[in-house]
């Protein structure tokens, strides 16, 4: 099998594997999409749910991105069966806001779309909207953990976030963003943390 081709199956099934996991948590990828699509709708005119959902299935491709989403869910589904060591195990039940292994683990999905990764993230952590929201609260109900689950998501919305943004500022060209007529809503896209 050619490299490239090889390097396409392992993404798929790397894909796959995440898709299944967040699935069995309660986390849809339409829903990872949807966030994406608030995040950045403001910042690229025509930007829609497919590709939003397509931007959401590059990152999950990522090896190292299913490595974190893998470790990090397995260490909440331990917590939930008691069967972490103490007192990590009460740390990570109680998600211990001082604790932060689970956001520094999450930042190593922020890392792959560059500096705009960190930002994106750093709105979603805090306010937590959409899913973000959800799954943190669903952690916090008898016997559920979702510790890490939460900063993972959050991370790869920020990252496919972050990938769109990437993308259509190499679309426009630099001369589009520097010239007379840039569209500012696209500069800011690199520079803010947010949406409107
Ligand atoms: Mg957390």
């Amino acid at each position: 099998m050619a490299k490239h081709a090889a390097g396409k199956q392992a993404g798929a099934e790397a894909r796959a594997i995440c898709e299944t996991h967040l699935r069995n948590r309660g986390v849809a990828l339409a829903d990872l999409a949807e966030l994406v699509l608030r995040l950045q709708c403001a910042f690229v005119p025509g930007l829609d749910a497919a590709e939003c959902l397509e931007s959401v299935e590059a990152v999950l491709a990522k090896r190292e991105v299913c490595n974190a989403l893998l470790t990090g869910i397995a260490l909440d589904e331990l917590a939930e069966r008691g069967a972490l060591p103490e007192p990590l195990l009460s740390t990570v039940r109680h998600d211990d806001p001082l604790y932060g292994i689970d956001e520094v683990l999450a930042l190593s999905i922020v890392n792959i779309y560059g500096s705009i990764g960190f930002t994106n993230f750093g709105y979603l952590d805090k306010v937590k909207p959409g899913v973000v929201g959800g799954v943190d609260r669903g952690g916090h109900a008898d016997g559920r953990c979702n510790t890490f689950l939460d900063d993972l998501i959050a991370a790869v919305v920020a990252a496919a976030a972050s990938r769109i943004a990437h993308r259509h500022r190499d679309t426009l060209g630099e001369a589009a963003w520097m010239g007379p007529g840039t569209p500012v809503r696209h500069v800011d896209a690199t520079s803010r943390a947010g949406p409107a």
